[in-house]
């Protein structure tokens, strides 16, 4: 029987592991093996094979996953966007059609508006902090709701409890893209959503060097979600799943430390004459601070900001930035800045990233586990302009 850990602390360490220990072997040792001897299996999906995620290595993280978000299952998948395509594959078909937060990170926003409909799934967007909007967009076919905890780059947080409440009150599938919070900081079962979805690339793997994802929720829909993973092959390598197990396992420390740090960081910006705004939802002045605060362990190593003197004042300070390595993507150890016009959000038409409040000169922050103090003494000289 899988023992049961009380704090995610201790789970990250030791829940999922085998038991006994392979050979003896205290860290989780990688079967870099396509297929297995056949053992009787009586179906398809049981048959040990790399595609079919039940190797040990997949084993191992999806009991681990699931015990940290306190959920029934988890699946692995090879990237952030499998585990989402597939997901909603697996919950919508032909004819069904999806409420989604209109502000998402920008491949799941493609996916959506460009693939969806190709295969008969109809969407409409919803503004995650007005609920009451929500109800006229419904139709009787509508089957999932989808949001994401912060989102990308303004961090905002919609009004999350409201949204599992209209999905039970309508019969939805609740789904939520948790990769910016990590489960160190919201964990989604435990507020009743159906889905939680992962880009492992950020945070759960934490150093930047695999990609990889995670559908972690009900057990009946994960159970969905593994055949359409299994038919459409988005499974993770025994190898980065080792990597990924590895990177896991200090999830706790680096969240926390990058969680302190950035509110440092976001203070000190905001203090600074130089810097016209900044967003970050452990702020005060952030409109949804206190939404925030009840929702969440920590506020996530996640920020934006504008520099006064627009996008040639951000490129001119970025550059005279010494520490921050100039790059897309986020989690990580290293501290990351971008300009999401540029990398994550060059997709939109610039009217389209105006709607939505997203300026060409603001700068996204991905916090590391370097100083803060060192970083703030890096900004400090790169804002002298
Ligand atoms: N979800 C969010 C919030 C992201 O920021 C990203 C990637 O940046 C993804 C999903 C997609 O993840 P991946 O690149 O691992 O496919």
């Amino acid at each position: 029987m899988t023992k049961k850990y009380l704090s995610i602390d201790t789970k990250l360490i030791h829940a999922g592991e085998p038991e006994p220990r392979i050979l003896g072997a205290v860290s989780m040792p990688i079967f870099q093996s396509a297929m297995f001897e056949y053992g009787g299996e009586k179906s398809y999906d049981d048959l040990k094979y790399i595609r079919l995620n039940n190797t040990p290595n997949h084993a191992a993280l999806h009991a681990k996953l699931a015990a940290l978000e306190n959920a029934e299952a988890a699946l692995v998948t090879a990237s952030g966007m499998a585990a989402i395509s597939t997901a909603l594959l697996a919950v919508l078909s032909q004819g069904d059609h999806l409420l989604a937060q209109d502000c998402l990170y920008g491949g799941t926003h493609d996916l959506i508006t460009k693939d969806l409909p190709g295969l008969g799934i109809s969407f409409d967007f919803i503004d995650g902090n007005a609920p009451g909007s929500w109800e006229k967009k419904l139709k009787p076919s509508t089957k999932a709701i989808y949001v994401e905890t912060m989102t990308n780059p303004l961090i905002q947080v919609a009004d999350l409890r409201a949204v599992v409440e209209f999905a039970k009150a309508h019969h939805l599938v609740s789904m939520i893209d948790n990769t910016f919070a990590s489960p160190i900081n919201f964990r989604p079962a435990e507020w009743g959503f159906d889905l939680s979805l992962h880009s492992c690339t950020k945070y759960l793997n934490g150093h930047s060097d695999i990609v990889a994802g995670a559908v972690i929720g009900k057990a009946d829909l994960l159970e969905k979600t593994v055949h359409k993973l299994n038919h459409l092959g988005g499974s993770l390598d025994p190898h980065a799943c080792f990597l990924l197990h590895r990177g896991m396992k200090t999830l706790a420390v680096r969240v926390r430390y990058q969680n302190e740090s950035t509110l440092k960081i976001a203070r000190f910006l905001e203090s600074h004459p130089a810097v016209l705004k900044v967003n970050y939802p452990g702020l005060t002045s952030h409109p949804a601070h206190e939404r925030a605060r009840s929702l969440f362990e920590g506020f996530s190593g996640m920020l934006s900001f504008e520099v006064k003197g627009g996008v040639e004042a951000a490129e001119r300070f970025m550059k005279k930035t010494t520490l921050p390595v100039i790059a897309p993507s986020l989690g990580g150890i290293e501290t990351l800045l971008t300009r999401p016009a540029t990398t994550s959000h060059a997709g939109l038409a610039p009217e389209e990233r105006q709607r939505l409040g997203i300026s060409d000169a603001l700068i996204r922050m991905s916090v590391g586990i370097e100083s803060p103090e060192d970083i703030i003494e890096d900004f400090e000289q790169a804002l002298r302009g």
